[in-house]
C-alpha cells in the first residue's frame, strides 16, 4: 500500500514536471524562436515574370500552421486574378542576391523566429532598400525576431503581447483617414468586423514614417494577454489609436505590415483578400 502511494507521488511530480517543461520550451520557442537555417540557394521556376511575388512562410518560433495552409491557395488565387506568378517556399536559401532579383515583392507570410543568417539579412535589406516590396503579415510582426534594424525600422513598432482570453475575439476596423486617398484603401471597407488573434505593440509606428490604413477599436474585444499566474501585467492596450495595418516607404523600397493573418478566417475574408492585393500591388509598383 505505501508503495502505490510512493508510485502515485512520483507519478504526479513527474507528470507536473513534464507540464512545466512543455509549457517552459512552447514559450522560449514563441519568444526567441528554435532557430534553424538554410543557405543553399534553392530551385525556382523557370517562368517568373516582371512581376513575381516570394511568398515566405518559414516558422522558427511559434508556427501558425491553419493560417499558412489556408493563405498559400488565396496568394496563388490573388496572382492569378492579376498576372502576377506566385512563388511560395519555407526554405530560406532563396535569400541570395541572385535569387532575390526574380522578385519584386516578398512576403512574410507568419513566420517567426530568426529565420536568416546575418548574410542573408544583410542582402534582404540591401534588396528592400534598393526598391522591393515588402509585406509582413501578422506573426512577421512578432517579438521572436531578435533583429534590431528589422523591428525598429521596417515593422517601426515593438510587439508586446496579443489577446489571450478569447483565442480568436471579433472586433471592430475602421479605414484610417491616412489612407482614404491612397490606392491602398481602392475597393476596402470603411468598417468592418473580424475574428483575430489582436496584436498590442508598444508604439504606434504613426510616430515613425508610417501611416495607417486600419485601427482596431480596443472597446469591441478583450485587451488582456495575461496567461493566468505565469504573466500578469499585459492587461493594456494602445488606447485609442491602435495601429492594425500600415505601411511607409523604406529608401527607394516599400513596406507594408499587416497584424491580422492569425487563422484561417481572416485569410478567407473578402475584405483581407483585397488587402493583400492592394499590398502587393503598392509594394511592388504593379
Ligand atoms: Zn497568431
Amino acid at each position: 500500500m505505501e508503495n502505490t502511494f510512493k508510485y502515485l507521488f512520483y507519478g504526479f511530480v513527474g507528470a507536473f514536471l513534464c507540464i512545466i517543461l512543455f509549457i517552459g520550451i512552447f514559450i522560449y520557442k514563441a519568444k526567441r524562436g528554435i532557430n534553424f537555417y538554410h543557405t543553399d540557394p534553392i530551385e525556382l521556376p523557370l517562368n517568373l515574370g516582371e512581376k513575381s511575388i516570394l511568398v515566405f512562410s518559414k516558422a522558427n518560433g511559434f508556427r501558425h500552421s491553419d493560417a499558412i495552409e489556408a493563405s498559400l491557395p488565396i496568394y496563388e488565387q490573388i496572382g492569378h486574378e492579376n498576372g502576377w506568378k506566385v512563388f511560395a517556399t519555407e526554405d530560406a536559401g532563396v535569400f541570395n542576391e541572385l535569387q532575390l532579383a526574380h522578385f519584386q515583392v516578398v512576403i512574410w507570410n507568419n513566420t517567426s523566429g530568426k529565420v536568416l543568417t546575418d548574410d542573408q539579412r544583410t542582402i534582404f535589406k540591401q534588396w528592400i532598400e534598393d526598391g522591393g516590396g515588402f509585406i509582413g503579415v501578422h506573426a512577421a510582426g512578432d517579438d521572436s525576431h531578435q533583429w534590431a534594424w528589422y523591428e525598429d525600422e521596417v515593422l517601426q513598432a515593438h510587439f508586446s503581447h496579443h489577446n489571450i482570453g478569447q483565442d480568436l475575439d471579433t472586433a471592430m476596423l475602421y479605414l484610417d483617414r491616412d489612407a482614404v486617398n491612397h490606392q491602398l484603401s481602392d475597393g476596402l471597407l470603411d468598417t468592418f468586423d473580424l475574428a483575430d488573434e489582436w496584436y498590442c505593440f508598444y508604439d504606434n509606428p504613426r510616430a515613425q514614417t508610417s501611416s495607417v490604413l486600419y485601427t482596431v477599436d480596443e472597446a469591441t474585444y478583450d485587451l488582456s494577454g495575461n496567461i493566468s499566474f505565469l504573466v500578469k501585467d499585459k492587461n493594456w492596450g494602445m488606447g485609442q489609436d491602435h495601429p492594425i495595418v500600415w505601411y511607409h516607404e523604406q529608401k527607394e523600397g516599400k513596406v507594408f505590415y499587416t497584424a491580422l493573418g492569425h487563422s484561417p478566417i481572416t485569410f478567407r475574408h473578402q475584405n483581407f483578400q483585397q488587402l493583400l492585393a492592394n499590398a502587393i500591388r503598392w509594394t511592388g509598383n504593379f
